[in-house]
């Protein structure tokens, strides 16, 4: 009987082990500031809060604001990752002007997030996954952006970073059920 309660005891020891392995297996992404953009959107997709997206500002090398999707908590179809980002640095910072902030967001931004970073006056949008990588989760970009047009314009205010580690989250939140909306 001991030594049956003693290979239980190792077999739940064993258990508990793997699972914070799971737990700890983090997406590392290059970017320190791409890197909180990809934990907020897990953070938001195991609540349930809504997609994989994840946003954080940046001033002077310094976080200012950070967000992720909430669409679906908040039943809120305009509270997307950069929306939240720019909300939570606007009332940090007690302006609505972020001239000098930076964004580092997981998903390409659709076209209202992209009119609110300008309105936001972003200087710069770093973004992970493309525009293409959102539409192969099931995301309608693509057709608001046909809508709006005109996104190679802009093509010197987006610039792609750490792709490869937003892929993983994505990939990681398509292999969960989830709402699409
Ligand atoms: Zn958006």
């Amino acid at each position: 009987m001991n030594a049956l309660k003693r290979m239980l005891c190792i077999v739940a020891a064993l258990a508990i082990l793997a699972l914070s392995a799971a737990a700890a297996e983090e997406i590392a992404a290059e970017s320190p500031y791409m890197q909180v953009a990809i934990e907020e959107a897990l953070e938001g997709i195991s609540n349930g809060d809504g997609g994989p997206f994840g946003s954080a500002i940046v001033k002077d090398g310094v976080i200012v604001g950070q967000g992720h999707n909430r669409v679906l908590k908040d039943n809120d179809p305009t509270c997307h990752g950069e929306v939240a980002a720019i909300r939570d640095a606007c009332a940090n910072l007690g302006t609505y002007d972020l001239s000098g902030c930076v964004i580092y967001t997981t998903g390409e931004p659709c076209p209202m997030c992209l009119f609110a970073c300008k309105w936001a006056n972003l200087e710069t949008v770093y973004y992970g996954c493309t525009i293409d990588d959102n539409a192969l989760i099931g995301f309608r970009d693509e057709e608001f952006d046909a809508l709006a047009g005109g996104r190679e314009q802009l093509a010197d205010y987006l610039v792609c970073v750490d792709r490869d580690a937003c892929l993983e989250l994505f990939q990681r939140y398509s292999d969960m059920t989830h709402v699409l909306y």
